[in-house]
């Protein structure tokens, strides 16, 4: 077992995001150590590492979720600092109660407020206790009694959603539109909640019909500063699943923008919060709704970075490692606009996944572009991982200066050897709606399906 080195980092994550750490601690001159599957023996990036460890087999509950390997891995190398990334343990208390408990620290918050933020009932109780406006609802889990749960909807207004207070991933959520509905609809939510989340425990909203998903990036340090690093929309969503993100969120007034971030940043030096976060919101005429926090790195950020000129991923670790942020709320500013397309290894009509090799790839580059990838001819693209490849990102002055940019991009980028979504993404930025801005988080499905109905 190796002394504890504060100096080196253990990335404890796969793809595009390991790469993106990698290159943050480079940057921080940290040494840094990849932790890896054996399906991804062979990742280019794993060269771009100071040490490579192999922490199991391929499938994810083997490797990328096994706690005692990636704790095994940190032992080895001595890493004194973990990061999470996104996705696998990234928002698992457990993991981060196990590197506390180990002596070593996780760029995130503390295993207790990741906890509280994970429930989504407490962390909405959180955010009225700090002033941050919610989704009009009881903060606090439904009872059994039919009959209150039916007063409680009551007093809400149809349509209501129920959601399990344990809930992701845009599961175990259920739209109620008429009193008729509301006892079977519950039962069947805790069922799913109990089953999917091991929590049966159930809260209830009002629905809002036609919103926009807006979010707001803080980052937070250990000496009671918070900043927000403006916000972003990203209402281009198929399933729950963000494609198109961009920043700042077009169409919404400034001033209202600058309340809810003070707002949460307020709220991050309330509740000691330390790392970077996401406050996500609904947005719907002119009123920000809270829905719930993310506590890690989102792979959106680099629309805030290229907008913002910071690098979120190594303020983070800096945050981390006990430094005080060293910008004021008036040092960061925004310039321009980003649009971000996540680039997935799928069929660009049906959606299925599709793995194998790739043997070509062509990049896109000029002013204004960025691609976060891992992928290299020769790159496996496993069955047994999330299908996003990468992200082609591009900024512009403008909002049409940074389509214009992203359009180019996406016409230039080549991957072969499997199917991607990019010929997707090329018809999404000419669409009128989109390329106007401000859509819902319906447009995209009412667009597929307008789309599959002209097919036919
Ligand atoms: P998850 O953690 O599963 O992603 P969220 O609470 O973030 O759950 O909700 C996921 C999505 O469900 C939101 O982006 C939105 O599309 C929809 N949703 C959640 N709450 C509401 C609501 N009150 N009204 C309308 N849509 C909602």
């Amino acid at each position: 077992m190796a002394a504890i080195d504060m100096n080196t980092l253990l990335v404890a994550n796969r793809g595009e995001i390991a790469l993106r750490i990698i290159r943050a601690c480079r940057r921080l001159g940290l040494r840094v150590v990849c932790a890896h599957s054996e399906a991804d023996r062979n990742a280019a990036y794993l060269r771009v590492a100071d040490q490579a460890i192999c922490i199991g087999p391929a499938p994810a509950l083997k490797s990328y979720l096994n706690i005692p390997a990636l704790m095994a891995a940190a032992e080895a190398s001595g890493a004194g600092l973990i990061h999470p990334g996104y996705g696998f343990l990234s928002e698992r208390p457990e993991f981060a109660g196990a590197v506390e408990a180990a002596g070593r620290v996780l760029v995130g918050p503390r295993s207790d407020v990741m906890r509280m933020m994970g429930d989504k009932v407490e962390a909405k109780r959180a955010m009225i206790a700090t002033g941050v406006p919610c989704v009009p609802g009881p903060d606090s889990v439904l009872p059994d009694d039919p009959q209150a749960i039916r007063a409680f909807a009551d007093e809400i207004g149809y349509p209501v959603i129920l959601k399990a207070a344990g809930g992701g991933g845009g599961r175990g959520m259920r739209v109620v539109r008429s009193e008729s509905e509301l006892t079977d609809a519950f039962m069947v939510t805790r069922q799913e909640a109990q089953r999917f989340f091991g929590n049966p425990d159930i809260y209830m909203e009002k629905f809002l019909e036609k919103p926009r998903h807006v979010e707001i990036q803080i980052i937070a340090d250990a000496h009671g500063n918070a900043l927000w690093l403006g916000d972003r929309d990203c209402s281009m969503q198929r399933r729950h699943q963000k494609l198109i993100e961009e920043a700042p969120a077009p169409g919404i007034d400034r001033a209202l923008i600058a309340e809810i971030g003070e707002r949460c940043a307020a709220s991050c030096r309330e509740i000691g919060y330390v790392g970077a976060g996401t406050f996500e919101f609904l947005y719907e005429d002119g009123q920000f709704y809270f829905i719930e926090m993310n506590t890690r790195i989102q792979v959106e950020h680099p629309v805030t970075e290229l907008v913002t000129g910071l690098d979120i991923v190594a303020m983070q670790i800096d945050v981390a490692r006990g430094n005080p942020l060293t910008l004021t709320q008036d040092q960061v500013r925004t310039d321009g606009h980003a649009i971000e397309c996540r680039i997935n290894a799928e069929d660009p009509d049906s959606f299925a996944p599709s793995p194998g090799r790739i043997t070509g790839v062509h990049l896109p580059g000029g002013p204004g572009v960025r691609v976060d990838t891992h992928v290299a001819p020769g790159s496996e693209i496993s069955a047994h991982y999330d299908s996003m490849i990468g992200k082609i990102i591009a900024h512009g002055a403008t909002r049409n200066e940074a389509l214009a940019r992203a359009r180019s991009a996406l016409d230039e980028a080549v991957i072969e050897g499997v199917l991607t979504n990019i010929p997707l993404h090329r018809q999404l930025l000419d669409e009128p709606g989109f390329a106007q801005g401000g859509v819902s988080i319906h447009h995209l499905e009412h667009w597929l399906k307008a789309r599959s109905s002209t097919d036919a």
